[in-house]
């Protein structure tokens, strides 16, 4: 196949579907671990194409959703320094921190400024020598190796005036935490694509060995996913869990080794907040001490006045870890919208409750 659309072909979608509803005899909860997957799903009506006994559960992996309120009170206090402008993507925007927005804080005059890339991040710092601009470095394996570019771009071109924050976050340790807890019982797992692109499908082999769950990363188109569903029904009919690709044009088994050696050089591994799941070792990415002068959190003594506080009523953390949907939370839909975010998961576009808006009353 050559084209996206033809991941989309119905008569391909159908076969797949007979082929799911032939075999799969067994009960199954399967977790999508990516909020691509998420929407994804709820695109094409995915769920409820699916037999009735195999449910499909949205999972951790939306960077701006599981990013936590502490970390973005953080970032609140940054755009609050004068001569300091914030850049980042826009999702992160409208997200709610303890006491206010990046949004309410640009409309009270604060230089916010949404970029595209990295790219951009670094020409505001070329052209605003006097300032000093920081990136916002939301993301997971996916978006990281970016980031670590443009720090080392601005390392080669001493632009002493360019600073990360680094709230990067990797995703295996927290897919562990969650197995552990066993707060949801899962039987398949389907693993992120762009994320396996970095990392590489053998990253995900504990979830078999470890945890006798069966796993395959997939794409993002209708096909993608089915055939996915597929090799995990087939993994769970025939009792034998192990790591497979449905996305095979793009993930390799030993990932992207240009980008993980960029991600090793300028980071290294350090303990990350995750909203909802709390601090977990090792599952976030600090900038080593060499780059420390692009490192925003030393270059600026961020203080928090105030503890972070969350929002009154959200569930985002119960939603982030499968344990609640979003139709749950009794905020969806009547206080909660795109439009009036009380939560992350409303905000941002991979975020579960944002997907459950824009798409589950239209199936
Ligand atoms: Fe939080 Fe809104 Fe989702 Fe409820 S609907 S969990 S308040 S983001």
């Amino acid at each position: 196949m050559k084209f996206s659309t033809e991941f989309r072909d119905s008569a391909l979608a159908q076969k797949l579907l007979q082929d799911i509803r032939r075999k799969s005899t067994k009960p199954a909860n399967i977790m999508e671990f990516c909020g691509g997957h998420t929407v994804a799903i709820f695109r094409y009506g995915l769920r409820e194409l699916l037999p009735k006994h195999l449910k499909l559960l949205s999972g951790p992996g939306c960077p701006v959703c599981v990013t936590s309120t502490a970390d973005l009170d953080k970032v609140m206090a940054l755009a609050a320094i004068p001569g300091v402008v914030i850049t980042t993507f826009g999702d992160l925007i409208k997200v709610p921190a303890s006491y206010g927005s990046l949004d309410r804080a640009r409309a009270s005059g604060a230089d916010i400024r949404t970029v595209y890339s990295t790219l951009d991040a670094l020409d505001i710092a070329r052209k605003n020598p006097n300032k000093k601009v920081v990136f916002v470095g939301i993301g997971f394996e996916t978006t990281a190796p970016t980031v670590a570019a443009a720090i080392l771009q601005a390392h080669a071109e001493k632009l002493d005036n360019f600073f990360v924050l680094s709230l990067h976050k990797v995703t295996p340790p927290v897919t562990k935490v969650l197995l552990d807890a066993g707060e949801i019982k899962i039987q398949g797992i389907i693993a992120p694509g762009h994320v396996s692109a970095i990392i590489g499908a053998d990253a995900w082999k504990f979830i078999p060995e470890r945890y006798g769950i069966a796993c395959a990363v997939s794409g993002f188109e209708p096909l993608d996913i089915l055939y996915c569903v597929d090799l995990i029904v087939d993994q769970i009919e025939n009792g034998n869990p192990k790591v497979e690709t449905a996305y095979s044009r793009v993930v390799k088994g030993e990932g992207n080794r240009v980008a993980l050696s960029m991600l090793d050089r300028v980071f290294e591994p350090a303990a990350a907040n995750w909203r909802g799941v709390g601090v977990i070792p090792a599952s976030g990415l600090v900038i080593r001490p060499e780059f420390a002068a692009h490192d925003a959190e030393k270059e600026f003594d961020i203080k928090l006045d105030k503890p972070p506080r969350e929002p009154a009523g959200c569930l985002c953390g119960e939603v982030i870890r499968a344990v609640k949907t979003p139709e749950e939370c009794k905020l969806f839909r009547k206080v909660c919208t795109p439009e009036n975010p009380v939560g992350p998961c409303m905000v941002s576009s991979e975020g579960s409750c944002a997907a459950y808006y824009h798409f589950a009353e239209a199936i």
